[in-house]
């Protein structure tokens, strides 16, 4: 898979990267023909008519994706994130129905859980969703959603007990929205700095009526669903990283080797030659950060969750200083839209906001260091 995602990128990304960064156009052909390879939804379940694999290939092939372009694989990925809900709370049918289809026909999916006024504090959520009959009926809106606008359905966390004293973990219920209900309505394409590719949306829900059947779990759980995701999804993101880190220090020392000053290749400037060198750390390091994250998710582990924060956390950071170097190694034609380093920068940015921001990430490491130590000195 990693081969075959490898040869694909080389032939069917990194050609057109510039040019769906260039006009944002979202890369329906792209998608198309990864899918019709088999390279997308490797992680759905084999009774849905997928291959089921685990955590660390899927992000083998996400850091091959990323090194030909991280918008392109932002959209790829946001799908995979909208069906990890799914995957891990879904009932049999529930799989069948949703994730089936993404497997017959060349679909995506969104996860869509933060709004205007709440993102790192998914607990101040104010999409409502009410039972009446067999049907819920939702309220609300969601910003900054991943296919906001292209998906054929979403997964939705609303809340449903209108205590403000509920527990977060009791408060939530999520659900899966099909795109063509009655009063949903994605805004515009947002315009970002990077990964522009990708479609980021607004997302308006108004007396959304949802069958009762589509409750993830059952009613109260969908904060912890939301959560538990993200032991999966942000070892992928790390691993997206990684591949953007990969191409900014390839692209860097080819440069480097071609660009002569003073008489001789700047990689044989030692101030040079040692920028491209702590880059390789940097990059190798935050390859064995997602490995093994990945691996402690696939096996279940308890600091499985820790892990995917250090990952995500370390691997966005190694991102933005490697695409930041890359731009001073190529010197003024770094900052030039011609040469393909400018991008990268840009691309590298959001890995530092979302699926939580790494303030977040340091929150989540930082508490479960103090809770290991409480319970040893227990
Ligand atoms: C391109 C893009 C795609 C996205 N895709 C999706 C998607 O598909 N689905 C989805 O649900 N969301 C998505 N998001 C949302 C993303 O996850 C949030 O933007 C992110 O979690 C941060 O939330 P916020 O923007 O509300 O920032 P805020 O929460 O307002 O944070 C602002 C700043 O304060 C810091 N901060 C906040 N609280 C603390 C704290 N307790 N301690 C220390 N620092 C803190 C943050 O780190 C940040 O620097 C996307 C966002 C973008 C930009």
């Amino acid at each position: 898979m990693q081969d075959l995602a490898r040869k694909f990128v080389k032939e069917e990304i990194i050609p057109v990267a510039a040019e769906y960064d260039r006009t944002g156009k979202y890369p329906w052909d792209v998608i198309k023909k990864a899918w019709s390879l088999g390279l997308l939804n490797k992680h759905i379940p084999q009774h849905c008519g997928g291959l089921e694999s685990g955590n660390f290939d899927g992000c083998l092939v996400t850091e091959e994706f990323a090194y030909g372009c991280t918008g392109i694989t932002t959209a790829i990925d946001a799908s995979s994130l909208g069906q990890t809900p799914v995957i891990i709370a879904g009932t049999k049918e529930q799989q069948k129905k949703y994730l089936g289809r993404l497997v017959e026909e060349p679909l995506v999916a969104a996860y869509c859980v933060t709004e205007p006024g709440a993102g790192s504090d998914v607990a101040g959520i104010k999409t409502k969703a009410v039972k009446k009959g067999k049907e819920w009926i939702i309220n609300g809106t969601k910003m900054w959603i991943t296919n906001g606008g292209v998906a054929n359905w979403y997964f939705v966390l609303a809340k449903t007990n209108p205590d403000p004293k509920a527990s977060a973990s009791k408060a939530f219920t999520g659900f899966i929205v099909e795109r063509d209900s009655d009063g949903l309505t994605p805004g515009r394409k947002e315009m970002n700095m990077g990964q522009r590719a990708s479609d980021t949306r607004m997302v308006t829900f108004e007396d959304v009526r949802v069958p009762e059947e589509n409750v993830l779990l059952g009613e109260g759980q969908g904060f912890k669903i939301a959560m538990k995701t993200f032991d999966r999804t942000r070892a992928a993101v790390a691993a997206a990283a990684v591949g953007l880190a990969q191409r900014a220090l390839d692209e860097a020392t080819k440069y480097a080797l071609e660009r002569k000053t003073f008489d001789r290749p700047i990689a044989e400037h030692q101030a040079v030659a040692f920028i491209l060198a702590d880059m390789a750390i940097g990059v190798e390091t935050s390859r064995m950060s997602w490995m093994k994250a990945a691996w402690a998710a696939d096996k279940e582990l308890s600091n499985a969750t820790m892990l995917a924060s250090i990952a995500k956390c370390y691997a966005a950071d190694v991102a933005n200083k490697c695409t930041t170097d890359a731009v001073q190694i190529f010197g003024g034609a770094g900052f030039n839209s011609e040469y393909p380093v400018e991008k990268l920068m840009r691309d590298a940015k959001i890995y530092q906001i979302y699926e939580g921001t790494s303030q977040i990430q340091r929150l989540i490491i930082s508490r479960a260091l103090c809770s290991e130590a409480k319970q040893k000195n227990n």
